[in-house]
């Protein structure tokens, strides 16, 4: 098939998408798939005729990844079943939000027949992103996500900035680690508050104290450029 013959329609909604180079796409019949470079993650489109259409859409299951039902009415954005339906002209952002919410979560280092190579592992912070979208928060200015690992030692949540010290003041020398998992938290800068993946409240006495001092540091501005 050539891109010619595609429906008019499946044009419309793939040149919405198609400049988003943190994906790599696929047209397949009636569907967009797109899949996060980094982390591996499905994105799944479907185009429906309409409102209906896709509320019926969304009622069958699609597989796994993240389902988007695009649709031409104007003015919509909503989420049934977990699926997001939205007007055509919202998937452009939808997708960049989708992209902020997928973060680095730790690596491992394998064996290969040529050497050792990284493997890394990624989180998606779906229930973070529609958070998100109803109070409408924008990364960096509202919240940042950071990796904290939780200490085998003394059991306090370790800003990963400051893990090779803290490590080391238990006698751990973190390079000669070649693997660690972090846990993904958000930094609230509206109510000043550090969240877990769930949306829990992280209680401060569960952090050490560089990572009080750090979230401290965050929370008054001195720091926030991202964290991975
Ligand atoms: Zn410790």
């Amino acid at each position: 098939m050539q891109y010619s013959e595609l429906p008019p329609r499946m044009k419309k909604v793939y040149s919405q998408v198609r400049y988003l180079d943190d994906y790599h796409w696929e047209i397949q019949g009636e569907r967009i798939l797109g899949i996060h470079k980094k982390s591996n993650i499905k994105v799944v489109i479907d185009v429906a005729n309409d409102r209906e259409h896709a509320e019926k859409l969304a009622e069958e299951k699609s597989g796994d990844g993240i389902r988007i039902i695009a649709i031409p009415d104007k003015g919509v954005f909503f989420i049934k079943n977990g699926a997001f339906i939205l007007t055509y002209r919202y998937l452009k952002a939808t997708l960049v939000d989708v992209n902020d919410h997928i973060v680095w979560s730790g690596f491992k280092v394998i064996p290969s027949e040529e050497g050792l190579v990284q493997e890394d592992f990624y989180e998606y912070l779906g229930a973070a992103l529609i958070n998100h979208i109803k109070e409408n928060m924008l990364a960096g200015q509202d919240y940042v996500f950071w990796q904290f690992y939780k200490c085998e030692k003394c059991g306090k949540y370790v800003d990963i900035e400051n893990l090779e010290s803290h490590l080391a003041e238990h006698g751990i020398k973190q390079h000669e680690r070649g693997e660690e998992r972090y846990e993904v938290f958000e930094i609230n800068f509206r109510d000043g508050k550090v969240y877990d993946k769930y949306g829990e409240k992280v209680e401060e006495k569960s952090f050490s104290d560089e990572a009080k001092e750090f979230i401290k540091e965050v929370l008054s501005g001195g720091q926030y450029e991202g964290g991975s």
